[in-house]
């Protein structure tokens, strides 16, 4: 090893505890300070390292230490090179920066409630850990809370499976990003219909698939035109994904709609389905949910995705599942048995206990769904009174995906120019304190496709904003 750092505290024999095997090691005394930090940096032609750790002087002196190494190479697989940092996540950065600073931004950029996980939940994750259940469990997932989705499957969804045909992963995002990898070979299509959460482009490049985006229109609630999916698919197509209620228009596909798309995907005996269904509670009545997997002919071509982070606010708890035949299910499997291993044994606990609530969910859902319910109407209400904004009322989900075109190319003294959905994001932020409370979600690659829209989630908006 060429660097090798080991814990060291400043003391005269420090060089001698060091142990650095590096070519040069220069140390430099600051005598004056008495931070008790010393600092370690490595100046590389083209990498920089530095740590800084605590340490208990003797004399209260501080030492620095500057080790010139041999070059490092610093090169990314091409797999990372091709996947796209998270926009979403860089405004989250810099909506928490302002929070920190003390400004009063509420933070709706991720998709997360503001709800605590409902209390029998959390008792169960307590117990688990009080009883000892804290060892690894079967890769899949207890039997139990297989025998527990499995049991939700048919009660709420219509569709049957057996325990072996669940996978139960860390979270829904896993879920999906396995079966995309299991089902995909280099250079098959994924079928996206935008807009789309963000992830999914990146999980097909993940699979060294092409992510084939479908674009829908606010005029048709974005929902997929079955024309134009049949006229998009090919003999590369291999797996169309579809979420309803959607992430991030919340629109939700109605059951005749479904079956027309269903009646396409039979005529390809290559094209599966991933139904992504993890919002299908967070839906508001008289919408609701079918799920794909029920449809006559789909349940062999369909992998079913749900999870517990949204109606059961438990995004910190990670976990979700996937339910399919079984040939695929273990193709999941068996990448995830070396990758992550079975979820957490006491979020599965807790995962039962959020199964045992009741049909869909019970009271402690139907009350947070009540309060998304009267955000959503309050800010369609008031964006609807904007000039130039456009808005597609969103029937389940979280989230609004609101068209503010008619800003962009608008000049702001101070600012510049309003290009797009991210520079009035920056601007919102930049320049709206501190009148401001919301910050926009600029999910750009959306935006890219479809003209300039902003989305932004009404999941965590607190009272003060009604
Ligand atoms: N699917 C969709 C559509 C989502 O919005 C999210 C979370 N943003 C997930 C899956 C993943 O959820 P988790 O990994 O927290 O279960």
């Amino acid at each position: 090893m060429a660097n090798s750092l080991h814990t060291f505290s400043s003391s005269s024999t420090t060089a001698a505890r060091l142990n650095l095997r590096a070519p040069s090691l220069a140390l430099s005394d600051s005598p004056g300070s008495d931070s008790g930090f010393s600092s370690i940096s490595f100046p590389l032609k083209s990498l920089k390292f530095s740590t800084r750790q605590v340490i208990k002087p003797p004399h209260r002196t501080t030492t620095k230490l500057v080790v010139k190494a041999t070059e490092v190479d610093i090169s990314l697989s091409p797999k990372v090179n091709s996947i796209k940092p998270s926009k979403t996540v860089a405004i989250t950065d810099q909506a928490t920066a302002l929070v920190q600073a003390g400004v009063p931004v509420i933070r709706l950029a991720a998709g997360e409630p503001d709800f605590d996980t409902p209390a029998p939940i959390v008792k169960a994750g307590k117990n688990a850990i009080h009883e000892g259940y804290t060892r690894y469990t079967p890769n899949a997932g207890t039997v139990e809370i297989r025998q527990a989705i499995c049991h939700k499957l048919k009660e709420e969804n219509g569709i049957s499976y057996t325990p072996d045909q669940i996978l139960v992963s860390n979270g829904a995002k896993q879920s999906s990003v396995q079966a995309v990898m299991a089902v995909c070979s280099p250079g098959d299509e994924v079928i996206i219909p935008a807009p789309f959460w963000v992830s999914y482009p990146e999980m097909a490049r993940m699979a060294d698939a092409k992510p084939v985006i479908l674009p829908t229109k606010i005029s048709e609630n974005f929902l997929l035109d079955p024309k134009a999916l049949e006229s998009k698919l090919t003999e590369k197509s291999r797996l169309l994904i579809l979420c309803s209620p959607s992430n991030p228009t919340g629109s939700v596909y109605p059951k005749r709609l479904l079956e027309e798309i269903a009646q396409i995907v039979a005529k390809h005996p290559r094209l599966l389905v991933l139904s992504d269904e993890i919002y299908e509670h967070i839906i508001y009545a008289p919408a609701t949910h079918t799920s794909f997997a029920s449809l006559p002919g789909m349940w062999e071509r369909t992998l079913t995705v749900n999870g517990f982070s949204k109606a059961f606010a438990m995004t910190g708890w990670r976990l979700g599942y996937l339910a399919g035949p079984k040939h695929f299910v273990s193709a999941c499997g068996k990448i995830q048995s070396q990758f992550t291993s079975g979820a957490s044994s006491i979020s599965q606990k807790a995962g039962v206990a959020a199964l045992g609530l009741g049909y869909t969910g019970g009271e402690a859902v139907s009350i947070m769904v009540k309060a998304f319910r009267e955000r959503r109407d309050f800010l369609v209400k008031s964006f609807g009174e904007l000039e130039g904004v456009k808005i597609s009322e969103p029937k389940g989900a979280f989230y609004l995906f609101i068209d503010f075109s008619s800003y962009y190319g608008s000049e702001v003294e101070g600012f510049g120019k309003i290009e797009n959905s991210e520079s009035l994001c920056r601007y919102l932020l930049d320049e709206g304190q501190p009148q401001l409370e919301f910050v926009f979600d600029g999910k750009s690659a959306n935006v890219d496709k479809l003209g300039h829209w902003l989305c932004m989630t009404f999941s965590v908006m607190y009272q003060k904003c009604l």
